[in-house]
This record gives structure tokens, sequence and C-alpha cells, in this order.
């Protein structure tokens, strides 16, 4: 039987930094933007994301976990409008499929799920408090960050940020942008697409500043750990970032960081315009829900790595292996503590499964407790 209760209270390694945690631990992780059934590169996100509080958990904090919903975003507005639905039906069927995924890969409800069109109003004010502290204006309706900082501050040079900002709709070349460097905070919308009264304009906010004013709105001005994949860390949460820590002066706005690597399929990373997606559901048609969880964890969780379906079939042995040595009749107190030390110690899954086959017993069996394996 396995007990959450841990008598040790080891410090917790997280996003490669020691992270003293007293009572409580807000998470915040970037969600979904409701537009696509979920693949393989969201299922890492969320179940790392899922590991984390687990670990802690076990560790004895009281975690509180907030995932989004981008259910504001000019993406989803085409792909509903593609499909001939309202944006706010389409989104909503999208996010049941997803729920629905994310029950089958075990990973556990979240305490705040906020969506980005009931928080239109904090969009609002933290955009105007962006104007009063001088760090964004009005041009034509619209409202822009000042990012000239930002590429510096997270240690890029020019021409790459300027590629990442135009890969993620940030468009750099923009005649009404000061700086190439700057995002939009509240754009005016046309017909069509989703609009609600402003200061500036009928509009709509951006990306960025949703997720500030989702997380401050949830958490208040910091976070203990922001997770998310690494291809939000610029520009997404880069500006995310700016954009509290700008109106709070409380920095950093997050603690610690865990950006997932990228899933990529024969050297690709996965993308609808490759064509290359690999959807969780289709996955798990035919496999163990467990053996594509451990297929996602069993690794480094900053790693980019690459899928291959015989992956799968051998995380499905590995499992079994595993759940074979739960039934051996004992293991070493030291090899117990090992295995759950390494969980705190950055999320050292690798390791802790390694014990976990090697010992069997209790210490099998707690680990794919904390892990969500069993
Ligand atoms: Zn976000």
């Amino acid at each position: 039987m396995y007990h959450a209760a841990n008598p040790i209270s080891p410090p917790v390694i997280l996003g490669g930094r020691r992270l003293p945690l007293v009572g409580r631990a807000r998470m915040y992780v970037c969600g979904i933007t409701p537009y696509d059934t979920t693949h393989l590169g969201h299922a890492s996100t969320f179940v790392w994301a899922d590991v984390a509080a687990r670990v802690l958990r076990h560790a004895g904090v009281t975690v509180e976990v907030c995932r989004n919903v981008t259910d504001v975003d000019d993406v989803l507005t085409s792909a509903a409008r593609r499909a001939g639905s309202p944006y706010d039906s389409f989104a909503a069927v999208q996010q049941f499929y997803f729920d629905h995924d994310m029950a089958a890969l075990g990973v556990q409800r979240v305490d705040h799920e906020p969506r980005a069109h009931n928080h239109i109003d904090e969009v609002i004010a933290l955009t105007q408090a962006l104007l009063d502290a001088d760090r964004a204006y009005e041009h034509d309706g619209a409202v822009y960050f000042d990012g000239e900082r930002i590429p510096a501050q997270a240690g890029l040079a020019p021409d790459a940020a300027r590629a990442l900002l135009a890969e993620y709709g940030d468009d750099p070349d923009d005649p009404a942008k000061r700086t190439p460097w700057d995002v939009v905070l509240w754009s005016p919308s046309n017909a069509g697409e989703p609009a609600w009264p402003s200061p500036w304009s009928s509009g709509r906010p951006g990306w960025h500043v949703e997720c500030a004013a989702m997380a401050m709105t949830t958490f208040g001005p910091s976070l203990d750990l922001h997770t998310g994949g690494a291809d939000l860390r610029f520009p997404h949460h880069a500006y995310e970032s700016a954009m509290a820590e700008a109106v709070t002066g409380v920095r950093p706005f997050a603690r610690t960081w865990l950006h997932i690597g990228i899933v990529r399929v024969n050297g690709t990373k996965m993308s609808k315009s490759t064509g290359n997606l690999v959807f969780t559901a289709d996955l798990l048609r035919d496999h163990p829900a467990a053996a594509l969880r451990l297929l996602l964890i069993g690794r480094p969780w900053s790693q980019d790595w690459d899928y291959s379906p015989t992956d799968l079939d051998a995380a499905a042995t590995r499992l079994d292996r595993l759940h074979t040595a739960t039934g051996r009749p004992s293991s070493s107190p030291s090899a117990e503590t090992a295995a759950t030390r390494a969980l705190l110690d950055d999320l050292d899954v690798v390791t802790a499964l390694d014990i976990a086959e090697q010992e069997g017993g209790r210490t099998a069996r707690t680990i794919l407790a904390i892990l969500g394996l069993t």
C-alpha cells in the first residue's frame, strides 16, 4: 500500500534550481489552444507537469495547479471558421477531447482551469497598467507592449529573436510597431472575429498577455513553478513574464521553469504543415495508456527526442517488467529512499525507474504509484 506521507523532507530541485517550498506551491501550466486533437507533444508537456505535481505532493507539499485554456486565439478562430463553427463552441468540443485524453493518460485534475474568454477584463486592466507604466503604446485601436529589451534578456541574438517572433505570429515587420520586438496586447477585431469592448477598440487580446492575466488572477504576482513546452520559452514565456514583472515589480515572476523537450518524428518537429502529427487518441486505441505515459516520462524532461512506433512497444514491455517487479517479496529501505530522492532531484525519472526495476517490491510499488504508472 502506498502512503503519500513522507517522513523525509529533502530539498526539492526543479528546473535545475533548488526550490525551498513551505507548505504550498503555485504551479502554472501553460495549457492548450483548443483547435486540434491532442498530439504527442502536448501529451508530453502535460504528463510531465502532472509528474511534477505528484512528486511535490509526495514530498508533503500542497500543490495548487492552474492550467489555462487559450480559447481566444487567432489560430483557433481560423480553424473554427474552416470548420464552419463559432469559435467558442469549436473550442469547447476540442476541450472535451483533450480532457478525455488527459484522463486516459492519468493526468490528475487541476485546481484551476481559467479560460481566456472569461478573463478579458483582467487583460484590459493589465494592458492599462502597462500603458500607465509606460511599457506599452496605442496605435489605431491596437496596443503594443514595448519589448525592446526582451530578446537580450532572453539571451537571444536579434536575428534569432526575430525569426521566433515571426514563427509564433508576433509579426516583427508590422509597420505599426515601434520596434520589431514589440508584441500585441490588444488588437481591433474584424467582422467575424471574437471582439470585446475596450478603451482602445472593439477587439481581442494577444496570447502572451492572456497567460500573464490568467496566471496573476489565479496566483497573484508570482509563481513557484511554471511549465510548458520548450518551444514556448520565447517569445511566449519571455513576454508573459516581462509583462507581469513590469506591472508588479516582483521578480522573478516564476521562481523556476520546466520547459519540456520537443517531440520529433523522424527528426522533424511535429506540425500541421509537415503533416507529421502523431495523435494521442490514435496511439491509445491499440496501446495501454500507462505504456504511453511511460514512454513520455522515461527520459530527462528537458531533452528533445524522436518518436518511433517501436518505442511504444518497448515501453509496454518495460511496463510489464516493472509491474512484475512490484510482486517480488522485499526491497531495501535505502533503495526506496534513493529512488524517491532521484525524483526530487529535478524529476530524475530515469534513475528512479532503474532502481525500481532492479529492487522491485515496495520500492517499485512506491515509485510506480508516485509516477501514476499503476
Ligand atoms: Zn501560456
